[in-house]
């Protein structure tokens, strides 16, 4: 298959391929059902799982699964095949409608924050149509929400799903009151840009925390990083292209619109951004990118590491998601138009997305947090711990002309002098970028770039979703029943700039006079993860969630444990992965080099007694005086772990592994670190910094 359109969408059972394969009738009432969000009929269903497997199978397909989207953060599958007994001892292909609807997975080893014992096991797995099947390594692959025996979401894709709802109903209110009766459906839309560092398998598979926990925890500095500048959008090297062009192709196949790829500024980290979709298929095309660039990774004999932090001292990797919403009838409602100022619609989802930020500014944060993101936020790499929002001069002016109801002195696009008369002329933005900003508007969306390479894209987006349809229901609450819709429209978006105007910051998110100034207007500012997650489970935000039916109280207080959990489980991997290596690998392999330069000065001396032995005097004893106190913290660090168990409550867990833990196993790895710079290389026993980044 050489052509592209071919290619493209060759392995998704599409609406093309339904309009193909379905009886007219079939494809019209599964049309409907997901257009109306009501259950498909059994009899409808089985003619849709026949047309599903004959395609399926036609292309060498013989198992099917339910794939799904649990608290795990990655996707999960069961295989079942579609053989069923005939009695003649023969086999015959089948596949039904129930077993497209609905499956039962045995759910008790995935996490449920104690929403379920595991004498309960059941679980149950039902299609979302709304996403279409797909065929991945042989297997057809049905989208699956995931729910408990009681019905408690089990995954991300169902609040994520119930979210657009809410949204949907709210944005269709607003538009209803400007007088918009044509619109059917607003759906969000996401386009999320994927960091990732690439290195070589077989380094890789020389250490161990790469292998365990993701990332390095230990690695001297290279002589050379990235203070060069000359990584991000360089030219791409022959066997990263190939592993690119490769990637593209797999996910052309799925139906993923993989547009964008280039370096990005440490060495060895790229990025690829796809043409944004609605906020459910950007959610599950995320999760297969990632899986498929880890596996075509290996093809090529490289590792894709998509941990935040995977070197100290460059980069770390995030994920950009780029934020709108839209109509059925094709009109981005974050489309400021020509004269934003003389647009009142627009201004009314603006003045709701500032407002939704400010208020909900806790939850914008919790839905990053994670362990590895904690390395990230706020260390001059990334957005700071602190939301706000960018505007950028031409939004700002508007908005201050509404709020101080003077009139705005339109900006008109004026022509780039490059002082070159050959070049083609091209007119300049109306503003420029702020690259520091959490969350910023880029010209018709807003790009919320807290994210941690790794997360699931559904946490932040039903977060969005949420908390801009809480904030859209208030607004539609207020103007349906206002006596003279244009002063009350007015009034209202005077009162919410004024209000929360606060949360508007264009200048330097990494000053830190922006950390002092941002706690003068009273933001938050949630440095790590155990800190940010018990807002989580605040009375404001469970009456925010349950309101609008995303959540139900049990099933936050749930997320929460589990978020909080996994924090200190994924410490408590790094710090026993650290011990490990310390003691079988770093202090044996400097013991030994200790022993050679021993053993030289020695035999230097029984040569001759006029060889001088300073070199090995001096760095026999910092050697030694390293291994001893590297051993001392180790030992430190073991006998917290074994204290961690008796912190039995989740956050106070957490705490103790962010406070006590994770501050020792700084110190650890500083002393190793300083080992390795003092250590000949023969003796290291791990691949370098310089090794693993730069010999792709
Ligand atoms: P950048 O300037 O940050 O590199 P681009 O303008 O190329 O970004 O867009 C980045 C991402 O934003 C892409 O994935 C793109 O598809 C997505 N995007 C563009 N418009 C929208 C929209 N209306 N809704 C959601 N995402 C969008
Ligand atoms: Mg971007």
């Amino acid at each position: 298959m050489s052509h592209l359109s071919e290619l493209f969408g060759s392995m998704v059972f599409n609406d093309a391929v339904m309009k193909e394969k379905l009886p007219h009738a079939t494809y019209k009432l599964l049309k409907k059902s997901i257009a109306t969000g009501q259950s498909l009929d059994l009899n409808v269903a089985n003619i849709v799982a026949n047309a599903m497997k004959d395609w399926a199978i036609e292309k060498g397909v013989t198992h099917f699964t339910h794939w799904f989207q649990p608290m795990t953060g990655v996707t999960a599958e069961k295989h079942d095949s579609f053989i069923s007994p005939t009695g003649d001892g023969q086999v015959i292909m089948e596949f039904s409608g129930k077993e497209l609807v609905k499956g039962e997975p045995d759910a008790s080893s995935f996490p449920s924050g104690g929403l379920r014992a595991t004498f309960e096991a059941r679980g149950y797995t039902a299609w979302d149509p709304t996403s279409y099947a797909f065929i991945k390594d042989g297997t057809l692959c049905i989208p699956t929400i995931f729910c408990s025996y009681g019905g408690e979401a089990l995954d991300k894709k169902t609040p994520l799903l119930r979210s657009q709802e809410t949204i949907n109903k709210q944005a269709l209110r607003i538009l209803r009151l400007f007088g918009n009766e044509e619109v059917k459906e607003v759906v969000t839309t996401v386009g999320p840009e994927q960091e990732y560092f690439l290195v070589d398998k077989e380094l890789y598979d020389q250490r161990k925390d790469l292998i365990f926990c993701g990332r390095t925890l230990f690695g001297a500095k290279a002589p050379k990083g990235q203070e060069l500048e000359d990584h991000y959008f360089g030219t791409i090297k022959p066997r990263v292209a190939a592993y690119m062009k490769d990637l593209d192709e797999e996910l052309w196949k799925l139906g993923i619109l993989a547009k964008t790829e280039h370096n990005e500024v440490a060495p060895a980290q790229h990025e690829l951004a796809p043409i944004f979709t609605t906020t459910n298929a950007a959610s599950d095309h995320n999760q297969l990118t990632m899986e498929l660039m880890k596996k075509v990774a290996t093809r090529h004999g490289l590792v894709c590491l998509l941990h935040e932090k995977p070197f100290a001292g460059v980069n770390g990797s995030g994920k950009h998601n780029n934020w709108s919403i839209s109509t059925d009838t094709g009109v981005n409602l974050l489309d400021p138009g020509k004269s934003p100022r003389e647009n009142p619609q627009f201004l009314l989802f603006l003045c709701a997305v500032i407002q939704a930020v400010d208020d909900y500014q806790d939850m914008l944060r919790l839905s990053v947090a994670t362990a590895g993101n904690d390395h990230r936020l706020g260390a001059n790499e990334a957005p700071p711990a602190i939301v706000s929002m960018f505007l950028g001069d031409e939004l700002t002016e508007v908005l201050e002309s509404v709020l101080n109801e003077t009139e705005y002195d339109k900006k008109e696009k004026i022509n780039m002098e490059v002082g070159v008369h050959v070049l083609p002329r091209f007119s300049k933005d109306t503003t420029d970028r702020n690259r520091t900003s959490p969350f910023a508007f880029t010209g018709n969306k807003f790009e919320f770039r807290m994210l941690g390479s790794s997360l699931s894209v559904a946490g932040p987006n039903i977060v969005l979703n949420t908390i801009i349809a809480d904030v859209l229901e208030q607004f539609a609450d207020e103007l349906e029943t206002a006596d003279d819709f244009k002063t009350a429209l007015h009034d209202l978006l005077r009162r919410t700039l004024k209000e929360h105007k606060r949360i508007i910051f264009n200048g330097n998110n990494y000053a830190d006079e922006w950390v002092e100034e941002a706690d003068r207007r009273g933001l938050l500012n949630l440095k790590s993860t155990p800190e940010a997650l018990p807002y989580f489970v605040s009375e404001k935000n469970i009456s925010l969630f349950t309101k609008h039916n995303i959540f139900t109280e049990i099933e936050m207080r749930s997320r929460y444990e589990i978020m909080m959990e996994s924090y200190s489980k994924q410490i408590n991997i790094e710090a026993l992965t650290m011990v490990d290596m310390v003691k079988k690998d770093i202090l044996p392999s400097a013991t030994s080099y200790i022993k050679e330069l021993c053993d030289t000065a020695v035999a230097k001396k029984q040569f001759t007694p006029l060889a001088t032995c300073s070199f090995e005097e001096i760095l026999v004893t910092k050697l030694s005086s390293l291994c001893d106190q590297l051993y001392k913290k180790t030992e430190e660090l073991d006998g917290l772990l074994l204290h961690a168990k008796e912190h039995t409550e989740v956050c106070d867990c957490a705490m103790f592994y962010k406070n006590e833990v994770f501050a020792v196993m700084q110190q650890v790895r500083g002393l190793a670190d300083e080992l390795e710079v003092n250590t000949a290389k023969q003796y290291w026993p791990y691949p370098t910094y310089s090794e693993l980044l730069f010999s792709v």
